[in-house]
Formats: structure tokens, sequence, C-alpha cells
């Protein structure tokens, strides 16, 4: 059974107060849901990723609540002169359980390829942090009738060796739908993760591939996120700009389940 995880990357957003205002309004949310039952809480993980000068005060916001702590990237290798990166156990350190790797922001800004993806989930798990593993096709290699073998191929070079399916997470993410305010048809949502999910069959064995979590992410708003929520091979949602609205986070999280 694959719980629906939905997860919000603040990106480069907030200063100390709007982080921690934002936290507590989502903390507050959980709380009242779970004493009173209306709204009811949502039947879904709540994860959520700030950037890394957030980490510490959400985190202390977010305390009892249940809901997650990611951070938005790490590096490759454990410690080191890599001046301006963090490392995996930092992360664990200051109290997160997840880490997106791969997001298509670093891959076109800061050139991350496959194996460099790869080398960061790896060193994700080796600090016990679920990595969310991102991939998606650029608009062009939709067009060209790409985005299939593009996504997969991004997987394949991606994901390690081996891991434990239900301690990673990919999000099919297509680069033409972040933050651009259009979506892939569920249709398309659902095409995509099934391949995805065919090609980790193939590579991994059906049970791990059904036991892995595939998120979508593009332009996930509270009037989309139903009908994306139930596409095929759908487990969830990766939520750029609308993570940044408590109450548009929540009524994401609520259209999960
Ligand atoms: C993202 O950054 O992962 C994302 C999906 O952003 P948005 O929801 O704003 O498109």
């Amino acid at each position: 059974m694959r719980r629906p995880l939905i997860a919000g990357n603040w990106k480069m957003n907030g200063r100390l107060d709007d982080g921690r205002r934002l936290a507590e309004e989502l903390a507050q949310r959980v709380h009242r849901a779970s004493e009173t039952g209306d709204p009811p809480l949502p039947d879904c993980e709540l994860l959520i990723c700030p950037p890394f000068t957030l980490l510490e005060t959400v985190h202390r916001t977010l305390a009892g609540s249940g809901v997650f702590l990611g951070g938005q990237d790490c590096h490759g290798e454990p410690s080191g002169a890599h001046t301006g990166d963090i490392s995996a156990a930092m992360l664990a350190d200051i109290g997160c359980s997840h880490v997106i790797v791969g997001h298509s922001e670093r891959r076109q800004n800061h050139g991350e390829d496959d194996a460099l993806v790869r080398a960061k989930a790896a060193a994700a798990i080796a600090e016990d942090l679920v990595p969310i593993v991102c991939v998606g096709e650029t608009e062009a290699e939709r067009d060209e009738g790409r985005a299939l073998a593009v996504v997969t191929g991004q997987v394949a070079g991606s994901l390690p060796e081996s891991f434990d399916p239900a301690r990673l997470v990919l999000a099919y993410e297509p680069v033409w739908a972040i933050g651009t305010g259009r979506t892939a048809t569920p249709a398309d949502a659902a095409e995509v993760h099934g391949a995805i999910r065919g090609a980790l069959a193939e590579r991994y064995g059906e049970e791990a591939a059904a036991a892995l979590r595939i998120l979508y992410g593009g332009s996930v708003k509270p009037d989309n996120a139903a009908e994306l929520l139930r596409a095929g091979d759908v487990d969830g949602a990766l939520v750029g700009g609308a993570s940044l609205k408590s109450e548009d986070f929540w009524r994401i999280a609520q259209a999960a389940g």
C-alpha cells in the first residue's frame, strides 16, 4: 500500500519570520484536525522542504505535528572541501528525514546530470534520509515525442543500484509545468508514471516497483490536485508555489485522501 506523500518545496523563499509563520499555520491546522476531526486530518504524509536557513526554525515549529522536514538538495560526498554545499549528514543532524535531489532547477541551473543525482541519492540513503529523486522532460523533448524515453532514461541514470523502495521516492515533474501554471493532464501524468513503474519493474522487480511512490509535480494547485492525485500510479504531489500558502497546501493535502 503506497501512502500518498504531499511535499512542499519552498525553494528560495522566506526569511525567518515567514518560515516560522508558515510552519506555525500548518502545525495549527494539523493539531486542530487531529483534535476536532473537522476538517479531518488528510490521509497522507506531509513534508516541508524549506531553504537551508529555515530548517532549524521550521523543525522546532513543526515538532510534534507529524509533518516531516526535508532539504532541497545535498552533496554527494559525506564531507570535505565543498564550499556552499550541505551534506546529507548535516540535514539528518538538523532533523530532516527527506531530501529532494535532481530537481530540474538544479539540473538546469547547476548543470547536474544523472550521475551526480545518483551520487546524491546514494549519499542521502547512507544517512538514512529518504531521497526524492526528480525527473522530467522539457517542452521541446515532449514536442519531439521523446517524453517517455527521456524520463525513463533519467530514472535509469539517477537511481542507485539498490535501495529500499519504501525509503526512496520518485517525482515526475515535467519541466514545462513547473511554476508556469500549466499542468500535465491526468492522462499524461498516468502515462508517464505507468512507464516509470514499468521500467522500475524490469530493473528492480515487480514487488519493488509496486512499493515505490511516484509523485507528480508541476503547478499543482487546490483546484487541480484531486484529479491529478486520482490519476493512475500517482502517489502524491511535489508542490512548489502553492506550498507557500498554508491554506492551499492544506487543501491539496486534503485532496490526497
Ligand atoms: C517544484 O518546484 O517542484 C514545483 C512543482 O513547482 P510548482 O508547483 O510551483 O510548479
